[in-house]
């Protein structure tokens, strides 16, 4: 493996979760084989983006669907059709003057479901309004937010987002009453696979998906689906025009690659998925049970809110562990294990992106690790 061999670059176990940081997930046959043959042929990108778009929509069950270069590039698209619309005229205002000029710049968004990718919206111009605060929002306070200059709401899907915000349906009849968007960022939002489709029957006007986390497409794919209207008016932004948005080129390799996993996806037996994951983590709290100074728990849901289980080790003051210090060795070790750090004081453990055998690898780590003396940290 060329990665190890020549450029002397480690290997690591995940069981932290789908990061672009650890290199995202990994991608199955059908979506390499995907991605060779359409590494092999010219075609019209235009046309491809078109009949990749229209298959996604119907596998997804949505009006349209575009292919974009991860969710965050689908943040910056959303945002530019929210502003401008399918219009070109409108369009090509912005590629002259910017989007200064434009009446509807402003992006609401509450406070309890900020985060580290809502600037995605400000690289496109727009200006995030916050509301609420972190413990709650009300009604009201949305409703005096919109106004003549609201581009759309944006609105970030997770149960482990803001447990005090308002809920989507809310959020889309208060914005809809307005005549205002709504976005939905569900970048890591599967599984159910029915996310896929119920963000927009619950009233998102366009939800958008990473490629590279649960799809388990390209690394630097995403998924923009929605309003026929407004997933256009993202297109129009983007790559191969040479618009404001090109820089975030989308390759025929992502594109057969996305569709490709889209399929496969939903293939995919969910309860075969979960039994997978209980077992894993089962075995995992049944051994640390025995082990002094460790608390090992089940957690459900787990990793960003979703419907699949984790365990959550914790450390009793007299052992001298932390959360990080644990991270830290597991990820230097041999082999080396990612792991994520739940409080000062407690590990998770993912079971999701585990080849076969190497529960047991992470196990040992972590036994190695709780094992030795206090003061060896
Ligand atoms: C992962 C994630 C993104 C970014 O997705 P990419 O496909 O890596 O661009 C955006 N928003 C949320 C909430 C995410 O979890």
């Amino acid at each position: 493996m060329r990665m190890r061999e020549d450029l002397g670059i480690r290997e690591l176990i995940n069981a932290d979760s789908m990061k672009t940081l650890l290199g995202g997930t990994l991608m199955p046959a059908p979506v390499l084989d995907a991605m060779r043959d359409a590494a092999g042929s010219f075609v019209d990108m235009f046309e491809l983006q078109e009949a990749v778009g229209h298959k996604l929509a119907a596998l997804t069950h949505n009006e349209a669907a575009h292919v974009c270069t991860g969710a965050s590039a689908g943040l910056v698209l959303s945002a530019f059709a929210c502003m401008t619309g399918p219009d070109i005229g409108e369009i090509g205002n912005v590629m002259r003057e910017g989007v200064e000029h434009l009446p509807r710049r402003e992006f609401v968004v509450q406070c309890g479901q900020r985060n580290p990718y809502d600037p995605s919206v400000e690289l496109a111009g727009g200006r995030l309004v916050q509301i609420g605060n972190v413990l709650q929002t009300f009604d009201w306070e949305l409703e005096a937010a919109i106004g003549p200059r609201t581009a759309a709401v944006l609105f970030f899907a997770g149960r482990h987002l803001g447990y005090g915000s308002l809920e989507l349906e809310q959020v889309a009849a208060i914005a809809h009453r307005a005549g205002v968007p709504v976005i939905v960022d569900a970048a890591a939002q599967l599984p159910p696979k029915a996310n896929l489709w119920e963000f927009t029957k619950k009233g998102a006007d366009l939800a958008i998906f990473s490629g590279g986390k649960e799809l388990r497409g390209p690394q630097a794919s995403g998924l923009i689906v929605g309003r026929a209207e407004l997933v256009k008016a993202c297109g129009l932004h983007a790559s191969p025009h040479q618009r404001r948005a090109r820089s975030m080129k989308v390759g025929k390799e992502e594109m057969l690659g996305l569709l490709a996993a889209v399929e496969y996806y939903l293939a995919q037996d969910e309860a075969e998925e979960l039994d997978r994951c209980e077992r894993i983590v089962a075995g995992w709290v049944q051994t640390l049970e025995g082990v002094s100074g460790v608390l090992a728990t089940r957690e459900f849901p787990g990793t960003d809110g979703r419907p699949l289980p984790r365990a959550r080790v914790q450390f009793e003051p007299n052992t001298g562990l932390h959360g990080a210090s644990v991270r830290d060795e597991m990820l230097l070790g041999h082999p080396a294990v990612a792991i994520a750090v739940a409080a000062p004081d407690a590990v998770y453990l993912n079971p999701e992106l585990l080849r076969p055998g190497e529960d047991l690898v992470v196990l040992e780590r972590l036994s190695e690790i709780v094992g030795q003396p206090v003061g060896a940290h």
